[in-house]
């Protein structure tokens, strides 16, 4: 079984191949794509052991001798340092401008690979392996990669679109179950912001759902996948529609940095942050209060927070106005119209926001 998502972006359009077993199309398509015969795998220590020697394989087959580099695994590897450290050994490597780069991780792999391949030599070829949900449904899709600095995450980056994506469901196997719930979260997002009859089949196939069940998990991280793409494809660089992939994530920003990045995973905080989000929409009329308890009621099935420990109201009131996505000191809140559909909205009265922030602290 095996599902492929194209995404199209004129001379930058790839494929995302998905499925169990998907070596062969990995290996097929590094044969035809023209590279160097030298290229590097980037991937972390939990990673590594489960799967590296297996894709270096597959590659070598295809005629590319890929030297696996090894990074520490966590959030504080997507650094300039690091990025240095890889671009040394690439240049040891004696890597070229057709030499491809491969990101067999989740998305800190991703995003500080994909910043590597786009800036050496001014951007060699990037293949995207996503091994975590949360990298498959969402970081390894769209372009963006960057790393962080001391001052904020994600602030140093480009657009670089990968040649193409291939997600290994088998490799989710070794994945921990908080992992799996993290990833859930972007998934919701997308069934609230273009697709009512996605929310509803996770509704109705939590279990599944959970498991990772092999159909049903192809099937989301596929439908996921067309979601974003079909939203990037129409405003690749962020110009406004890509902003609807931010449903929830004002509040998860303000939740994640006061709990310094440490308590929650992102698709945690985003769960909390939706949960708001539906709150604001139905304060302000947009969307009915069954819709939104519907949006609770599957956030919390599917293991995730629906309030946030560890925060003030107050704290948190403050660091919305420092959001990056904040234009001239007001928030666009991407709001629901009703499942399956946003809006982005700039006026939402100060105390909405304060009563559903202070409600998400209690
Ligand atoms: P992660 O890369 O840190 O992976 C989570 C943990 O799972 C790590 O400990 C990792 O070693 C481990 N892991 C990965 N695959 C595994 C597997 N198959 N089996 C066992 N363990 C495995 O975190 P993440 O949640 O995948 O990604 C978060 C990052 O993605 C953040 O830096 C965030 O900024 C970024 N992100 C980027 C975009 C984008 O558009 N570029 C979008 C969303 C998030
Ligand atoms: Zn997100």
């Amino acid at each position: 079984m095996m599902r492929k998502v194209d995404v199209a972006l004129g001379a930058r359009s790839y494929p995302i191949v998905i499925g169990c077993g998907i070596m062969d199309e990995l290996t097929a398509f590094v044969r035809q794509a023209g590279y160097s015969p030298r290229g590097m795998i980037v991937t972390d220590e939990h990673v590594a052991p489960h799967c590296a020697a297996r894709i270096a394989a597959c590659i070598a087959r295809a005629g590319v001798q890929a030297e696996v580099a090894v990074i520490p695994a966590g959030e504080q590897s997507k650094s300039l340092a690091q990025a240095e450290q890889l671009f040394t050994r690439a240049i040891s490597l004696g890597l070229d401008r057709k030499s491809p780069i491969f990101a067999l991780g989740g998305g800190v792999v991703g995003d500080l690979t994909g910043f590597v391949a786009a800036s050496y030599m001014r951007g060699v070829p990037f293949i995207q392996l996503p091994t975590t949900l949360l990298a498959q449904v969402d970081s390894s899709v769209g372009g963006k990669v960057a790393v962080n600095h001391a001052r904020g995450k994600n602030l140093i980056g480009a657009f670089y679109q990968p040649d193409a994506v291939f997600m290994d469901l088998d490799a989710l196997q070794t994945l921990p179950a908080r992992e799996i719930r993290a990833g859930l979260g972007e998934i919701i997002k997308y069934g609230i912001i273009c697709d009512a009859d996605f929310f509803a089949w996770l509704e109705a196939h939590t279990a599944d759902v959970l498991a990772l069940a092999p159909d049903a998990a192809a099937y989301m991280i596929a439908r996921s996948c067309e979601i974003k793409a079909d939203v990037v494809r129409q405003d690749e660089r962020e110009g406004g529609l890509r902003r609807i992939l931010n449903f929830g994530h004002t509040i998860a920003h303000a939740v994640e940095t006061e709990t310094g990045y440490a308590r929650y995973r992102h698709g945690e905080a985003v769960a909390i942050g939706m949960a708001g989000a539906a709150q604001i929409s139905a304060a302000m009329g947009l969307l009915s209060s069954a819709d939104a308890a519907r949006i609770t009621r599957l956030i919390t099935a599917m293991g995730l927070p629906c309030t946030a420990e560890g925060v003030t109201a107050d704290a948190m009131y403050a660091d919305l106005f420092h959001d990056k996505k904040t234009v001239g000191g007001r928030i666009h809140w991407v709001l629901a119209a009703c499942i399956g559909r946003v809006c982005v909205r700039s006026d939402v009265p100060e105390d909405v926001v304060r009563n559903t922030i202070a409600g998400l602290c209690s």
